[in-house]
């Protein structure tokens, strides 16, 4: 099997950047349709928040069309999901919204992997958390400590909540040879998506601010749960100490 080296992606990648232009009317039209339905808030808000990280999705696909590029990562190979996820307060709460709507098997699959996680992690989680998100060298840091994503399954290395992984987890990608990632703590070679986010994130902000403004309960403190960012692994452990509501 033949990769793309590095000089070859970053070709390729720069025609995103010189010629290709995101339609926002992908994005735009998930909340225009879900504020024009008779569904209830809640389904409204869990099925747009859902919809809007699947587009992220979409709209890499027609960038690697695009660009004629395809991602090498695949099923079980996990090493991204020791990087930090930083989310927003907003957004953790509709993680675990969704979570909430799960099977029971698969809830009570999630929540027991939480209490083996934070026991086993304590002493590093106590490091991690304490670390500043937006301190460029913390990214490093945190990848040395070899601290999993608390949603990884250990025995599968697969996502436990896979249709609704933060954005993080969607817009990194490998086009490479996929052992740079198994070598490096941090391969060069992976291209990052992230300018996604304010498309994905410009909309969800939209449609909670109209369910807000129309006197609707969106369990959600907004507007400050929308601009408190954490670490994935604060917002959680936050959530089983019942404190979410409180900071
Ligand atoms: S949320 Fe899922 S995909 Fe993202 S880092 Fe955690 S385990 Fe990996």
């Amino acid at each position: 099997m033949s990769f793309l080296k590095h000089e070859e992606i970053l070709s390729r990648c720069e025609k995103i950047n010189q010629s290709y232009e995101v339609d926002p009317r992908f994005f735009d039209n998930i909340v225009d349709d879900l504020l024009d339905s008779e569904q209830d808030t809640e389904t409204v808000i869990l099925q747009g928040f859902q919809k809007l990280l699947t587009e992220v999705d979409h709209e890499i696909e027609r960038m690697e069309t695009f660009t004629s590029m395809k991602p090498n990562c695949f099923m079980g190979c996990s090493f991204c999901c020791y990087f930090p996820i930083v989310i927003t307060k907003m957004e953790a709460k509709m993680l675990f919204r969704s979570i909430d709507h799960f099977s029971e098997d698969r809830k009570k699959a999630i929540y027991e992997q939480w209490d083996a996680y934070y026991e086993k992690y304590k002493d590093k989680l106590s490091h991690a958390l304490a670390m500043d998100y937006e301190d460029p060298e913390t990214k490093l840091a945190y990848k040395k400590l070899d601290l999993p994503c608390p949603m990884l399954n250990p025995e599968t290395q697969l996502c436990m909540a896979y249709e609704v992984r933060p954005i993080p987890c969607r817009t990194y990608l490998n086009y490479s040879d996929p052992q740079v990632c198994a070598e490096n703590d941090m391969p060069k070679e992976p291209f990052s998506y992230e300018f996604l986010y304010t498309f994905y994130f410009t909309n969800i902000n939209e449609l909670i601010q109209a369910l807000y403004e129309n006197g609707e309960d969106v369990f959600i403190d907004y507007p400050m749960d929308a601009w408190k960012y954490d670490y994935l692994p604060a917002w959680i452990k936050q959530w089983r100490e019942g404190l979410l509501d409180e900071v």
